[in-house]
């Protein structure tokens, strides 16, 4: 499929695979995988006759669609990297544009495969691991000199959202900068208002990533869930010359989360959001047709009838190469949708891409390779025609020459030179001009370790990212704290969060105990040294004849050294891979972080209606929560009552940050502490829900829903306090009761 027209030119057909998402029904009479045969792989469907058309009767069909290869359920995220996306990352290291885009229908597993779970570090996808795998490429390759740049855009309702935006908290996507699209007179497109960021390694592309996922999450609107509406693309850039070459390769790698590929009949919506889903349908079915043309080879292909397409248009049919990987759920009542799927890949298959090597001169490292030449062959001439020189450098001469060596030491290309010519005076002074540098950067360098110095037994350099996965957000009032505690116990993603801390505590014991044994294997490296060098000074010293053998001493010495330096290599192996795992466990516990406040955020303000919780942002009021941003098992007690130091570090302004923090609250209304009765009891399982006596006031509305013990709760006579006060207790109330009912 794959060949070589021209040097540098691929010539290749999208590459589709296919995968199945796990299931718990039995499947085995259904579908059935074929890796073995000639022509690759195929998967094939039993369903019952015209299934397809809606009419169902006993008799049985069979649909096979073929594949470059189909993962079973039990394939795991290495071994789909490995197949499919690592031959792409190749390529794009090559110089070649590369993309692998996600289709298949909602909850079929597009962003499970393509950014990966959020429960624990094996279950990471495509895109970290990719990015994993450019950057360790990228510090092994010194022949090379790489600079890398990350975009990450969501498409919605055809408007293009940047996602990697800093400035914005953002609460909805309509917060987020809009991208938009320009063709230059050549059709190339431009996006304009995309923040293309430059990440110089592996833990800034993952920050990067776990930015606009962040973002991505918290964007979605309470009604739609945006993400399953929604196409996300997630480049890599790349741009890779040879030192002191003028010769670049800039190659593009789109990672591809596609929006639902659903068909608007089966989804039973109406109003408003069956427009969106129409719409969203509209992008798909151009793409659709876009696939549709290339694949019959149609003379116009419509590119520009959606911002998808046009966006990835080189991907389709253009200069890259490119896989598409369908997700398919193989559960009875998604077959139809997955055969749909496989249906739209055979198409795909028969697009074929043109790939050629994106090479260029860059003109302003020519320029420079030129004047830099220039210089060389003036200095000559002076030499050879005896130019005569003062004696002393001029003033301007010295400045110009700071300016030199400045530029040579801000040059990032190891082979940079500082073209001095052939006068010694410029030369003597740029040397005295570096030494300078170098001592002043030394007394500096000892500043630096004095404080280190200090600062050890405050803990190790893990000490502040660990930090960051569990400080506390703003202090929040003290009923919206204890509901946030009870929120926490039972919220869906607890038992992930406390995993996650385990294995971070765990990892975090595994580096320190890496790090001292690294340590030691240093330490006993240059013992190792030092005795060498006296042995040789003893054997010189005793001056043997250079013919003789080896030293054995010296050998044996040796040979200890070369097994330390392999343990050192190894421990130092061990330590990458675990400041890897631990970087991603944190940034997904940090995701996990902002998704228990956003929805504690919702259930918040559902809980609490009314004029106290202004501050809750408007969309939350505009509906109900979807289910899942609910506590997961309301009918459930919360396990033993302790709860996690989880407090909401949203930067939104935090609309209680005017009462006094939450222990400040707690002395001075020491009563409430008696309301937290331990998880299991429920002493308010016999209240009215409060809110049913519409004549009261706020306050007094919330008091008619208490107990008559409870009245002992003192209020502080300020009444936004009050109403926070009350507010918690009628929160603490409704869920208690909601605890009851599904029991009952
Ligand atoms: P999509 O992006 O297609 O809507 P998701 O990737 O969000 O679907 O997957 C839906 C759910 O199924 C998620 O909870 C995800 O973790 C889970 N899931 C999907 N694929 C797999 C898989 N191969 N192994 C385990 N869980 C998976
Ligand atoms: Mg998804």
């Amino acid at each position: 499929m794959a060949g070589m027209a021209e040097k540098g030119t691929v010539k290749e057909t999208i590459q589709i695979f296919a995968r199945v998402k796990p299931t718990r029904e039995e499947t085995s009479k259904v579908y059935s995988v074929n890796n073995d045969e000639a022509a690759g792989a195929s998967v094939e469907f039993v369903v019952p006759k015209d299934l397809g058309d809606g009419y169902v009767n006993n008799k049985l069909e069979n649909y096979k669609f073929r594949f470059r290869r189909v993962f079973d359920q039990t394939a795991g995220q290495e071994e789909i990297f490995e197949t499919i996306a690592q031959p792409v990352a190749d390529r794009v290291l090559a110089g070649y544009n590369g993309t692998i885009f996600a289709y298949g229908q909602t909850n079929s597993g597009k962003t499970f495969t393509i950014t990966g779970g959020a429960r624990c570090y094996g279950d990471r996808g495509i895109i970290p691991r990719t990015l994993s795998y450019l950057y360790q490429h990228i510090i092994q390759d010194s022949t090379m000199v790489y600079t890398t740049h990350i975009s990450y855009l969501e498409i919605y309702n055809n408007v293009c959202y940047d996602l990697l935006d800093r400035q914005l908290e953002a609460c909805r996507l309509e917060d987020l900068p809009t991208v938009t699209i320009m063709h230059d007179s050549e059709q190339n497109i431009q996006l304009r208002n995309l923040s293309i960021q430059q990440s110089a390694n592996e833990e800034e592309a993952l920050n990067l990533l776990f930015l606009g996922d962040t973002h991505r999450m918290t964007a979605e609107t309470l009604l739609n869930k945006a993400s399953t509406r929604s196409h996300c693309i997630f480049t890599v850039y790349l741009c890779g010359r040879q030192p002191g070459s003028a010769t670049v390769r800039r190659s593009k790698l789109h990672l591809v989360d596609l929006a639902g590929s659903e068909r608007v009949n089966k989804m039973a919506l109406g109003g408003q959001l069956l427009t969106e889903a129409k719409y969203i349908n509209v992008s798909l079915h151009y793409l659709e047709q876009v696939i549709i043309s290339l694949s019959e080879s149609r003379a116009h292909i419509p590119y520009r009838n959606s911002l998808m397409t046009s966006v990835l248009r080189d991907s389709l049919g253009g200069n890259c190469m490119t896989t598409m990987i369908s997700t398919i759920s193989v559960d009875k009542t998604n077959l139809k949708e997955s055969m749909s799927t496989c249906r739209f890949a055979q198409r795909v298959a028969l697009i074929k891409n043109e790939a050629v090597l994106n090479e260029e001169e860059d003109p302003v490292l020519l320029i420079a390779r030129l004047k830099r030449e220039n210089q060389s062959l003036r200095d000559e001439l002076a030499m050879v025609t005896g130019e005569p020189r003062q004696e002393q450098l001029t003033q301007d001469e010295i400045q110009k020459l700071e300016v030199q060596v400045k530029d040579f030491l801000d040059d990032a290309d190891p082979e940079a030179t500082l073209a001095l010519g052939t006068d010694l005076r410029k030369i003597r002074r740029c040397f005295t001009l570096l030494k300078t540098i170098v001592s002043g950067l030394r007394q500096q360098l000892t500043i630096i370790q004095e404080k280190l110095g200090r600062a050890t037994g405050t803990g190790n350099e893990l000490t502040p990212l660990s930090a960051v996965a569990t400080a506390p957000g703003p202090r929040l009032s003290m009923g919206k704290e204890e509901a946030f505690e009870i929120f926490m116990r039972d919220h869906e993603d607890r038992l992930t969060i406390e995993d996650n801390k385990a294995v971070l505590k765990q990892r975090y014991i595994e580096a320190k105990g890496l790090g001292v044994q690294v340590n030691k294997t240093r330490d006993s490296i240059n013992e190792l040294k030092k005795q060498l060098e006296m042995r040789r000074i003893q054997r010189a010293d005793q001056d043997h004849p250079e013919e003789e053998e080896q030293d054995p001493v010296e050998a044996i010495i040796l040979k200890q050294v070369e097994a330390e330096k392999k343990k050192f290599k190894s421990y130092i192996g061990d330590l990458k891979t675990l400041r890897t795992e631990i970087q991603h466990v944190q940034l997904l516990m940090e995701r996990a972080k902002v998704k228990l406040q956003k929805d504690f955020k919702e259930w918040w303000s559902e809980e609490t209606p009314g004029p106290q919780d202004s501050g809750a942002p408007s969309r939350l009021q505009t509906g109900r929560p979807s289910p899942n941003s609910k506590p997961s098992s309301p009918g459930r007690p919360g396990s033993g009552g302790h709860s996690l130091s989880y407090f909401p570090a949203h930067k939104q302004q935090e609309p209680y940050s005017h009462v006094p923090s939450a222990t400040d609250l707690r002395s001075f209304v020491p009563k409430i502490q008696t309301m937290q009765t331990p998880s299991g009891d429920r002493p308010a399982s016999s209240h009215q829900r409060g809110g049913s006596v519409p004549e009261l006031t706020p306050q007094l509305r919330d008091l008619s829903s208490i107990k008559p013990a409870d009245y002992s709760i003192p209020l502080t006579g300020d009444s936004r306090i009050d109403d926070d006060i009350l507010a918690f207790v009628r929160a603490r109330q409704n869920l208690l009761q909601r605890r009851d009912t599904p029991q009952q």
